[in-house]
């Protein structure tokens, strides 16, 4: 047994925990979870928890369908919303298959693979979230319109505003879970806030995304509330996006960073946003995987203030241009030798182990291959013509998950980090999801052509 692991036993004992939930995340990006009485944990430790994968989205055929969650004695910590003793804790796991080979299955495991071809390249890849959510008065019930918990809107800082008081909650159990909060707020809708997360290497992040998630929901549950990370619930205000920004190490060195350059951004930056651009509309339906992700980044005629609120519809960059896909946000004469990016078309109803495997896949073939980085976009691209746009080669993303799911159909680069399995699986599951939505007859038409035709 290891120090890690040994320190977990020690602390069940010490605080008298006696459930120890083991957490994975299936291929959609939703949490699982099983908890196992303390005294199975050694043995867990050793050969893991059999479980039926066959039950679990996207995780196997049913002919094969014994999986192992081994758990990672690293990312250990006590739940804050049971504290009192008998406590419960939980770890995430990785997913083995009965011959003890990871899981292709597994979302972390996707990650995990795309981190490991980082450090063979001599980099460490460090993320950066910007979470938004909405807060809802109550449980919607099916398919009706939810209402926003205040009206409030960014930056708002008064009384009445729930988001205050739900904040300051939140954000208390997820530092003592050990997860850093840089900032907080309002954001721009009713109801809409937003809490942005430490940087850290990108698996811890993606963990904490989705403890992130799983924390707001119940503080909210606990003030009679609902957190919602649907990409746009709302037609007529902004969405929720998970704008993450990106860099990477070499050792202690930020190797995006160039003291002199323009906007300090080295040449393995700059191959960086290239490859991240020629990628962004085959990813897509990764990293905006629902049919709703598409009425965020395709928002409302009005832009930047109206409904589609800054998030990007067109693949370009930009030095701190908000209606830009990636935005290299601006130099802080303080902060010498860091450089970053920004990138704006991830929601928050994403899998963030698959959509960070994706995003770096991208950023490193840009490397890889010398990608050369076109100008940047200093204009609003919102308020080009689309003849301008295209004069200046500004593609857009795609308006649709349909559209979405053809493009990355045709993705070597999307088929070889997800791997096989994880590919097949979630174009099978997007397709039908596109089906079910392309032939449904909505609210909308019926509004629009029933009475007149
Ligand atoms: N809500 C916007 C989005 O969906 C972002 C708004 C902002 O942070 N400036 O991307
Ligand atoms: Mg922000
Ligand atoms: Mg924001
Ligand atoms: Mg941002």
């Amino acid at each position: 047994m290891d120090k890690q692991q040994e320190f977990v036993l020690r602390t069940l004992e010490e605080r008298d925990i006696r459930f120890v939930r083991l957490w994975f995340t299936d291929v959609l990006g939703f949490l699982k979870s099983v908890a196992v009485a303390p005294a199975e944990l050694e043995q867990a430790f050793d050969e893991g928890i059999g479980f039926d994968g066959s039950a679990i989205e996207g995780f196997a055929r049913v002919y094969e369908s014994d999986m192992i969650a081994k758990p990672d004695p690293a990312t250990f910590q006590v739940l804050p919303w049971r504290a009192e003793a008998p406590g419960t804790a939980r770890m995430f796991c990785d997913i083995l298959m009965p011959d003890r080979s990871p899981s292709f299955a597994d979302p972390r495991y996707v990650l995990k693979r795309a981190l490991a071809k980082t450090s063979d390249l001599g980099f460490t890849f460090y993320t950066h979230p910007e979470i938004e959510f909405f807060l809802l008065k109550d449980k919607p019930v099916d398919g009706s319109r939810p209402t926003p918990a205040d009206s409030s809107g960014y930056f708002d800082h008064t009384p009445q505003n729930v988001g205050m008081d739900f904040r300051r909650q939140a954000i208390t159990m997820l530092e003592s879970m050990g997860i850093s909060v840089e900032f907080s707020h309002h954001e721009g809708a009713p109801g809409q806030q937003e809490i942005d997360l430490r940087y850290a290497d990108a698996l811890s992040t993606a963990d904490n995304i989705m403890t992130f998630r799983l924390i707001m929901k119940q503080v909210a549950l606990e003030q009679g509330v609902q957190a919602t990370f649907m990409p746009k619930p709302f037609s007529e205000y902004p969405g929720s996006g998970m704008h993450t920004h990106l860099s990477l190490f070499e050792g202690d060195r930020n190797a995006f960073y160039e003291s002199g350059a323009e906007y300090q951004l080295s040449k393995v930056g700059r191959s960086f946003i290239a490859g991240l651009l020629r990628h962004a509309a085959e990813v897509s339906a990764v990293t905006n995987q629902w049919v709703n992700s598409y009425k965020r980044i395709w928002g409302g005629a009005e832009r930047p203030a109206g409904a589609g609120g800054e998030a990007p519809s067109y693949i370009c960059w930009g030095h701190n241009n908000r209606s830009a896909l990636i935005r290299v946000p601006m130099y802080k004469p303080g902060k010498t030798g860091s450089a970053r990016v920004e990138v704006r078309s991830l929601d928050s109803g994403c899998n963030p182990y698959l959509s960070y495997a994706l995003l770096l896949a991208a950023g490193l073939k840009g490397i890889e291959e010398n990608y050369e980085l076109g100008p940047g976009a200093d204009d609003d691209v919102w308020a080009l013509t689309d003849a301008e746009r295209r004069a200046m080669g500004i593609e857009p993303l795609p308006q649709n998950l349909g559209e979405a799911i053809s493009l990355m159909e045709h993705s070597e680069l999307v088929a070889e980090t997800l791997g096989e399995h994880v590919f097949g699986f979630f174009l099978r599951n997007k397709k039908q999801e596109w089906e079910e939505y392309r032939s449904e007859v909505t609210a909308f038409e019926l509004r629009k052509s029933l009475p007149v035709l």
